[in-house]
């Protein structure tokens, strides 16, 4: 009896050794997806969670990332294909990773809105936001923890007077702030 469950139980550990939190293309950088495979594997438990990463997206001019909740332990980010600057779009990574593990530790999802229990708020502008106030503290904590030097600049992005990522927003519901 011991030997016929031997099997299933080796079954079991390489399915546990075999599973991954993350899926990204062929054409990701190395170093991002090591960074978000580490983050992941520090931040998240649940076995089942998983992340696809979008790196190069064609993304609306000024938008730098999306993030998207498929269900309550499946996400999408798209990080966008015209950021050139490497800190830039480490940053964005980070602040984006931020939000999917608020959707993971269940303080925010997308069906419904909802942050911390209450109705998400898009009439407030982007940076008065609570979510994404918070997406960019876990930046500024996870870049402290996995990268050399210090986060960028706040007025990294302040050349852009668009959002600087969405997350559960449609184009046609964008605030702008010169509105
Ligand atoms: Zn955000």
């Amino acid at each position: 009896m011991k030997l016929l469950a031997l099997p299933f139980i080796l079954l079991f550990l390489n399915f546990n050794l075999i599973s991954q939190h993350l899926m990204s293309p062929p054409n990701a950088s190395r170093k991002e997806v090591k960074l978000i495979k580490s983050i992941l594997k520090d931040y998240v438990n649940d076995e089942e969670a998983l992340l696809i990463y979008n790196p190069y997206a064609p993304l609306y001019f000024g938008i730098y990332g999306i993030t998207y909740q498929y269900t309550p332990n499946m996400c999408l980010i798209s990080i966008s294909a015209s950021i050139a600057d490497r800190d830039k779009r480490y940053y964005v990574i980070l602040h984006e990773l931020g939000h999917v593990l608020d959707i993971f530790y269940g303080d925010l999802s997308e069906y419904p809105p909802m942050w911390k229990g209450k109705r998400m708020d898009h009439t407030l502008d982007w940076n008065e936001r609570p979510w994404e106030i918070h997406a960019d503290e876990w930046a500024n904590r996870l870049w402290k923890k996995y990268l050399p030097g210090d986060p960028p600049p706040n007025d990294l992005f302040d050349n852009v007077s668009f959002p600087h990522d969405c997350i559960f927003q449609r184009w046609g519901s964008i605030k702008f702030k010169s509105e």
